[in-house]
């Protein structure tokens, strides 16, 4: 098996291996790893669909991972899709209305975003063994409500790691906000941002590139790493569950071999659909990634312009997990689309924060053809939940509910009949209020908690274990800060 590296987007001629570049995060230069080349699958459909959900993810990791024993991958894969899941297939498929609903919220904290982060604190870990890294590791995560609370599961209480988790104060479900702040383990930090998830991000990228603090960090003992989806970590097992649907519909005769299926995404900061493209890259049968946004409709408006311009007004919706005008997973999609150009790559970004846009020119637009996008208005997203559940009792979160409807929208313009996959990211029960409102308007009244009860009731879903006491259980973070203060918040937990 051939090497491979990861290098930065925006420079040459500094590659690294996957475990330098899990450890690191980002790239000095402030790009984000990318492969030195995107590997084949090498086995046929028939192979692949003989293996489970762990043994695929070992197949796909081993693949990019090439600095990692398979006994490394194995043991980190045995460790993070264990139990934890509720599910013994990790992903689940769910066919209701005549959709492909691809659910990945069943591990601890009920989101997808457990799909990789159950995982990185073990390829982390790893990663520092195997290159000597001695340093307390600091995992600096910027949130939009469930990052934060699957990093910090996933890392409380691993040895020789701290977490900082910074939130939009104002920005997150209630659900969302009680999981993050009643979290135990000494370990972990949780402090609400007055701002929204591109003043955290942003702020968690300025302080990851800060050279004073990176020097006062390493004479310290210690080294940053990120939890965000601009870790390669965390996007590599992202790959394994659109592969693993492929292989689902194949078993269940829904698909033939080698037929295209299309996939439609909630879409936020980019990485789940970026995912999606590296599978497609890597010989998976795609005919389009449907990219959907919710009111915050910068990546819709980017597809059809070509234009991608943060300059716009922000907005709070029922769908939070996708409320950024920054997707900064974009810059890898770019990076391969515009031919592997750094230089061009690290122009646009330059522009992207002193101008707040940038032009793709037309020959980097068409490598995007794979791509397709559309948006969903608050009102379009509610009605996608009350239809989904009318025609067949099945209860889908506002983020799912998004790329329904989008899905719909691009099925009735385009004619395309190809089978459609939505990828249900969240559990309803983690918005159980502004799912249980679009049914009836009744629900605004309710204290959130009291409406797991109702949703019970109304879905014939168990409430899932996790969440369960989450009223109960003692606010353990308090602490709030404005944007400009987090360097200084993290100097003073670290006693720098
Ligand atoms: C994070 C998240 C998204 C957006 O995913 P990206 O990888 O940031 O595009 C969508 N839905 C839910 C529920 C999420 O938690």
């Amino acid at each position: 098996m051939t090497t491979i590296n990861y290098k930065s987007t925006r420079q040459e001629g500094h590659n690294v291996s996957a475990a330098t570049a899990i450890l690191t995060g980002i790239a000095p230069d402030g790009g984000l790893y990318v492969p030195t080349r995107i590997p084949k699958i090498d086995k046929t459909f028939s192979e692949l669909a003989a293996l489970n959900y762990r043994q695929l993810a070992v197949y796909l990791l081993s693949l990019y991972l090439t600095d990692f024993t398979e006994a490394e991958i194995t043991k980190a894969v045995d460790c993070a899709y264990d139990d934890k899941f509720r599910t013994p297939q990790i992903a689940q498929l769910e066919t209701k209305n005549n959709t492909h609903f691809l659910e990945l919220f069943h591990g601890p904290t009920l989101a997808f975003k457990d799909m990789a982060l159950a995982l990185l604190p073990y390829l982390l870990k790893t990663a520092a063994q195997k290159t000597g890294q001695k340093k307390e590791i600091v995992i600096l995560t910027a949130t939009s409500g469930d990052t934060g609370k699957a990093a910090l599961e996933g890392f409380a209480g691993v040895e020789g790691t701290k977490i900082i988790v910074f939130f939009p104060e104002h920005g997150v479900s209630r659900v969302q906000k009680r999981q993050m702040v009643t979290q135990r383990g000494k370990n972990t930090y949780v402090i609400g941002i007055e701002g929204n998830f591109d003043d955290a991000q942003n702020g968690v990228k300025a302080i990851f590139t800060d050279p004073v603090l990176r020097q006062k960090l390493a004479e310290n003992g210690y080294m940053f790493s990120s939890a965000n989806s601009i870790n390669i970590g965390r996007l590599l097992p992202q790959i394994v569950y659109y592969v693993w649907a492929y292989l689902e519909l194949l078993r269940r005769g829904c698909i033939k071999t080698g037929e295209k299926i299309n996939f439609c995404v909630p879409t936020g900061n980019f990485g789940n659909i970026l995912a999606a493209y590296y599978a497609e890259q890597m010989g998976l049968p795609v005919g389009k990634l449907i990219c959907a946004s919710n009111k915050n409709k910068v990546l819709f408006d980017f597809f059809t312009t070509k234009i991608y311009d943060r300059k716009r007004e922000f907005f709070v919706t029922s769908s939070p997990s996708m409320d950024i005008l920054i997707s900064s997973n974009l810059e890898r999609l770019l990076y391969h689309a515009a031919g592997e150009n750094s230089e061009q790559v690290r122009a646009w970004m330059e522009d992207l924060k002193t101008k707040g846009s940038y032009e793709i020119p037309a020959e980097t637009a068409a490598a995007l053809k794979s791509f397709a996008a559309g948006f969903a208005t608050e009102a379009e997203t509610k009605a996608s939940i009350r239809e989904v559940f009318e025609a067949s009792g099945y209860l889908i979160d506002t983020h799912t509910a998004v790329a329904y409807s989008v899905l719909q929208k691009y099925q009735k313009e385009t004619l395309d009949g190809a089978p459609a996959v939505v990828v249900a990211t969240a559990s309803p029960y983690k918005f159980s209020k502004d799912v249980l409102c679009a049914l009836e308007e009744k629900f605004a009244q309710v204290d959130d908690f009291a409406l797991f009860k109702e949703m019970e009731k109304i879905s014939q879903v168990e409430i899932p274990a996790p969440i369960r006491d989450l009223k109960e259980r003692p606010v353990l973070h308090r602490q709030v800060c404005r944007p400009e203060e987090m360097p200084q918040v993290v100097s003073e937990i670290l006693g720098l």
